[in-house]
């Protein structure tokens, strides 16, 4: 028993960490732990000093999440919150104040860009957008009242590459703070505190929680005082998670690595077969990377490169949206991450507000689709990614086309 007890190496893997936020053992605990649903802790005397007392500032189901989020980044516990745009309007309120200065993405969350451009900018935080792919940009960018560098990788839509290490020296050496979303990547494939950012901030509703039924924010840093300032934030405004989510993103996470890893591998197979065929205009995913995109995939990506991909069809809008509706795996939604694969045409839906000469700027032409693979098996997806390019061929409606081989 000994000899292979010395191979269990002191630090646990991920997979380890996700499973084992039990109970402690004890004779009849159930295996999975419940929900403490209660707003608030009981006292044993005028003295005491619970480690709960009112689910605003803390809870147990929500502090096991905690736990296990702050474990994945070797870092101390996370601060976990109801929404992902929760959890990043208190990383602002604590880090800025009016006349500050954020250099963003702008490959970041749409959510993201309207918190900043149109709630935080009255409040004197102004940010400058740039293509954060582009370090000199960046570099640029810095003003004397700059305090934060935010930035997305891969980006969202179009899935462009963030040097974050070459962000973090930029930032050090301006003095300012840089934060990393890596919802689409979650700590199992990237973990940016160890590329030197002092921020890693999630939406846990996407891939951590994984089965679309809790939404939740996370931020995780090493940075003590800093973790303070976001707890008294989260008191503040009262932005914490709810136990019964907590405890369901608990569940979820148990199998983030298995899927996260199955759904990468499956998404690399998609956008090389996409990237192969003469309907589709263009394929995004990092796994196509080049040149010095490659050599930043290489460095920064954990065995694997994240589920979702973005691909142009040719014959643009309305080509694009007969395929989709001959989707028959593929779920239509405004949603990525889940544990089913789901479609978004974002020209008409995720961006149908924003001008067309803005939209395609960014990269997100007409055509533009955008695929969060799923864990269904990935040769039927192909094949129902196929019919569809096949049922919508050169203005060929499907009826048409079943008549045809009628
Ligand atoms: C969804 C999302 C958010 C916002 O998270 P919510 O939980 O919906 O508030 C932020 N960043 C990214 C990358 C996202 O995909």
């Amino acid at each position: 028993m000994g000899s292979h007890i010395n191979n269990v190496s002191t630090t646990p893997s991920p997979e380890s960490i996700c499973l084992r936020r039990g109970l402690p053992v004890e004779d009849g605990q159930p295996l999975v732990s419940g929900i403490a649903q209660s707003t608030t802790f009981q006292r044993s005397g005028v003295g005491s000093d619970p480690t709960h007392q009112y689910s605003r500032v803390s809870n147990p189901s929500v502090t096991a999440l905690e736990e296990t989020l702050g474990q994945l980044e070797n870092a101390p516990p996370a601060v976990c919150f109801g929404t992902g745009l929760a959890a990043e309007t208190a990383l602002f309120l604590s880090l800025l104040r009016n006349g500050d200065h954020v250099i963003c993405g702008r490959g970041v969350y749409g959510g993201t860009t309207r918190l900043l451009q149109q709630l935080l900018n009255d409040l004197g935080i102004t940010t400058t957008f740039v293509d954060s792919s582009d370090l000199e940009a960046i570099r640029q960018a810095i003003r004397p009242t700059t305090e934060l560098i935010f930035v997305e990788t891969p980006s969202n839509p179009t899935l462009d590459i963030t040097d974050i290490t070459g962000c973090a020296e930029i930032a050090k050496q301006a003095g300012v703070k840089l934060a990393v979303d890596n919802t689409f990547l979650t700590p199992i494939l990237q973990q940016p505190l160890d590329l030197g950012a002092d921020i890693s901030i999630y939406s846990t509703t996407k891939f951590i929680d994984g089965h679309s039924v809790a939404l939740g924010g996370s931020i995780v840093t090493r940075d003590e005082k800093l973790l303070e300032r976001i707890k008294f934030i989260r008191k503040c405004t009262g932005a914490i998670q709810s136990p019964f989510n907590g405890w369901l993103t608990s569940n979820g996470i148990k199998t983030l690595p298995l899927r996260i890893k199955t759904q990468s591998q499956s998404a690399t197979q998609i956008a090389e077969w996409l990237n192969n065929n003469e309907s589709i205009d263009s394929v995004f995913h990092p796994s196509l990377a080049t040149g010095t995109d490659a050599e930043i995939v290489q460095r920064q990506h954990l065995g694997g490169h994240g589920a979702v991909i973005a691909f142009a069809v040719s014959g643009g809008f309305e080509r694009a949206c007969s395929f989709v509706e001959q989707l028959k795996l593929c779920t239509l939604v405004e949603h990525v991450g889940s544990v089913e694969t789901l479609i978004t045409h974002p020209a008409s839906m995720t961006h149908a507000d924003v001008p067309r000469d803005q939209r395609l700027a960014v990269g997100i032409t007409d055509g533009l689709l955008r695929l969060s693979v799923g864990l269904e098996n990935a040769e039927e997806l192909l094949a129902d990614i196929q019919q569809a390019l096949v049922a919508t061929e050169s203005g060929i409606d499907a009826e048409e086309l079943e008549a045809a081989n009628a």
